[in-house]
């Protein structure tokens, strides 16, 4: 292990998917994703022995919040206090996102086993999310920012892009951890969208993604007709212009919302 942590790593845990980040131009470079700027409030999910939190310290932020489910890092952080310094032990997972009052930049180089959970709260229920770095797996960071029609475009792509823009910032190797896992990581850059360009009704929506590509390859009439009236179906298609022998993975993400609006959230279906 190299020293641009912030103190020394103990025995890597497999189960917490740590892989700590040993370079420190990797490191740099999610900081500069970040943009961190006077006055911000940063949260770091999953600190470890500190790599990213080491350069985070010294900004000029007015709350730096550390959360971390291993309790001995978590142990660590709070013996190293600093006014605005919060350390949360406990499980991003179970975390209450709502709380998080005003804008907040998060920051993680997230273990791989919850990204994807992880990310789909803190995109949909941060109430203020105002830009997010996050390293992850190469193949979920090709999901988070597929477009429709690609081989990647699944459920995670057009709930994430519902609520932000999402782009890839940079792809690295293992060599960049220790211990070095055994796949490609990617780091993405999330930017909040417009509040009128966010779903109406994310709890329709949610289902309605999570329905259809559970069957990608079947035609939207069959896969929704197993959910609601056929002819209620057809209608809401027509209406929206959608081909009902289309797949899931050709609708686009504002297609998706309109549907999820039109399909769940009247009245007129059983
Ligand atoms: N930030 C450090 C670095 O880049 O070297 C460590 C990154 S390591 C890939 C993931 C970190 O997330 C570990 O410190 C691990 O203990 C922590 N972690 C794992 N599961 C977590 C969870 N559910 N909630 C919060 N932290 C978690």
């Amino acid at each position: 292990m190299s020293d641009i942590n912030l103190f020394t790593a103990a025995r890597a845990k497999k189960s917490l998917g740590q892989h700590f980040l040993r370079d420190e131009r990797v490191v740099q470079r999610i900081v500069d994703l970040l943009r961190p700027e006077e006055g911000d409030q940063i949260m770091e999910i999953g600190p470890g022995p500190g790599a990213l939190t080491a350069l985070l310290r010294p900004l000029p932020w007015s709350r730096l919040l550390l959360l971390e489910k291993d309790d001995h890092y978590a142990a660590e952080h709070a013996a190293r206090p600093l006014p605005g310094l919060e350390v949360v032990a406990g499980d991003a997972l179970t975390y209450p996102w709502e709380s998080l009052e005003g804008p907040w930049k998060i920051a993680g180089n997230l273990p791989y086993n919850v990204a994807s959970p992880l990310m789909w709260d803190i995109v949909s229920r941060t109430p203020r999310l105002a830009r997010a770095v996050f390293m992850v797996q190469k193949e979920v960071g090709d999901r988070l920012t597929a477009k429709p029609g690609s081989r990647d475009y699944g459920a995670l792509s057009v709930w994430i892009q519902s609520f932000v823009a999402a782009r890839k910032g940079f792809v690295i190797g293992p060599a960049a951890f220790s211990p070095p896992p055994k796949v490609d990581s990617a780091v993405v850059v999330f930017e909040p969208l417009p509040e009128e360009n966010r779903p109406r009704h994310p709890e329709e929506l949610s289902r309605l993604i999570k329905l259809c590509f559970q069957q990608r390859r079947k035609q939207l009439q069959g896969i929704l007709r197993r959910a609601l009236p056929q002819p209620f179906v057809l209608e809401a298609l027509a209406t929206l212009g959608i081909d009902p022998a289309q797949r899931p993975e050709t609708l686009s993400v504002p297609q998706f919302q309109a549907l999820a609006d039109a399909l769940f959230s009247g009245k007129n279906h059983a």
